[in-house]
């Protein structure tokens, strides 16, 4: 836990947002600047800065992220014309909230490469 984290303060419910989902050790929410018609951040409970920062000892928690976002696309109804996936990492790959969340993006094509 970090005191001025935002994501930390979303998970400990200090800063309103549109929940998802919600377990012990993950949330999801809406993202408050939606880039696509699905934009869902999935967040750890745990105050990790980036994906930099990650150890083997994340995995399961990894892993539950990952099941949770799936299991959102399937909700949106967008598991079968697909979406993307993406932990931006470092500031020349845009990330601009230093606690590790995953986007989930979808409901319109994504171009390759991304911008
Ligand atoms: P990054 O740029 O670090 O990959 O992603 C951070 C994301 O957090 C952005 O898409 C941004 O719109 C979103 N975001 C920033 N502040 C808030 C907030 O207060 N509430 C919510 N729901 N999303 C936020
Ligand atoms: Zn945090």
């Amino acid at each position: 836990m970090a005191e001025d984290c935002l994501f930390c303060k979303i998970f400990r419910r200090e800063i309103p947002a549109k929940e998802v989902f919600r377990d012990e050790e993950v949330v999801a929410f809406e993202d408050i600047r939606p880039v696509a018609p699905v934009h869902v951040l999935v967040i750890p409970k745990e105050h990790i800065p980036s994906v930099h920062d990650l150890t083997p000892a994340h995995g399961p928690m990894l892993a539950r992220m990952f099941q949770v976002a799936n299991r959102i696309a399937d909700e949106r109804k967008i598991d079968r014309e697909g979406y993307r996936l993406t932990f931006n990492t470092g500031p020349q790959a845009g990330q601009s909230v230093y606690h590790v969340h995953l986007h989930l993006l979808g409901g319109r094509t994504m171009g390759w490469p991304p911008g």
